[in-house]
């Protein structure tokens, strides 16, 4: 399926791996140019190399903390008026609610969702100015289902997606869409690092663990960051400006619930 997107502009936040690299090929392959991001330099300059070699875009890398104001800056110094922007960011750590600070929950609040709030304002009215804009956050399924010692990742991203819901309804009379997509199990280093610190909380070996938890999901394994791509891509495209202020699952049919 032709997205009808090819030359547009996206900037697409910590996507050197994981999700957010998923999310940038899919574009690519859609002929859409690229900036993405990440803290670490090497590992994104590689990613950046990848993608131009088998897609032909353009790809920009810019090096930085996105959720802080200076990385930002440099993000938008690179693409000003992107067609598309797809908020990411690393997560919060797992922890007990009995000992969370409140600088930990600034923290949290900082990075998952006061940056992507900052970079959809700086962005969608000049979206809305030119008549076409899609803003994908990626978020969780623990906005659905809240997940236990997450408390921090659930807070934050449940605070992002009621933060943006009514600017949705808003810019999508000038063709500019704002959706969220709710990752649930992705083989990504996130999600080993998570299930490591579940397996040793359990007291179990970790293939075990993860042997055992995704038996009983309803796929059965781990999604692929491809299909999560092709997932925030098709957001992304010409034809998904019907579909505003939504959370989309990407979770294998884990979250069981009938809407
Ligand atoms: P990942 O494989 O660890 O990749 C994270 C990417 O983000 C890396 O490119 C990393 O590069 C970059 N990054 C992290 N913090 C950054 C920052 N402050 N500024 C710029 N770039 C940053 O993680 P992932 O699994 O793709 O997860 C992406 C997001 O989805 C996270 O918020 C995670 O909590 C959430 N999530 C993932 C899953 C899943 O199934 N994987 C499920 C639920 C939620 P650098 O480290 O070099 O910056």
């Amino acid at each position: 399926m032709d997205l009808g997107i090819k030359g547009r502009k996206a900037l697409v936040c910590a996507a050197s791996k994981g999700l957010g690299k998923g999310t940038a090929m899919a574009l690519a392959a859609d002929g859409v140019d690229l900036v993405i991001t990440s803290r670490g330099r090497d590992l994104l300059e590689a990613t950046a190399e990848e993608i131009r070699k088998k897609h032909g875009v353009k790809v920009t890398a810019i090096a930085g903390d996105i959720t802080t104001e200076e990385g930002r800056r440099a993000a938008l110094a690179a693409l000003p008026a992107p067609d598309i922007l797809v908020n990411n960011a690393g997560g919060p750590p797992p922890g007990d609610f009995k000992t969370f600070s409140l600088e930990d929950w600034r923290k949290a609040v900082e990075a998952n969702m006061l940056a992507p709030i900052a970079l959809i304002q700086a962005t969608v009215y000049g979206m809305m100015d030119r008549g076409f804009g899609r803003i994908v956050n990626i978020t969780s399924a623990s906005v659905k289902s809240p997940i236990p010692n997450l408390e921090l990742s659930n807070g934050a991203r449940a605070g992002l997606t009621g933060a943006v819901s009514a600017l949705a309804r808003r810019a999508v009379r000038r063709n500019v869409t704002i959706n969220n997509v709710l990752p649930g199990w992705h083989d990504t280093d996130r999600i080993r690092g998570t299930m490591a610190s579940r397996a040793e909380r359990a007291g179990v070996a970790y293939d075990k663990f993860v042997a055992d938890a995704l038996a009983a999901t309803p796929a059965g394994r781990m999604g692929t960051i491809s299909e999560f791509g092709a997932a925030c891509a098709f957001l992304c495209s010409a034809q998904a400006g019907y579909i505003t202020g939504q959370s989309l699952l990407v979770d294998g049919g884990d979250f069981s619930g009938l809407l």
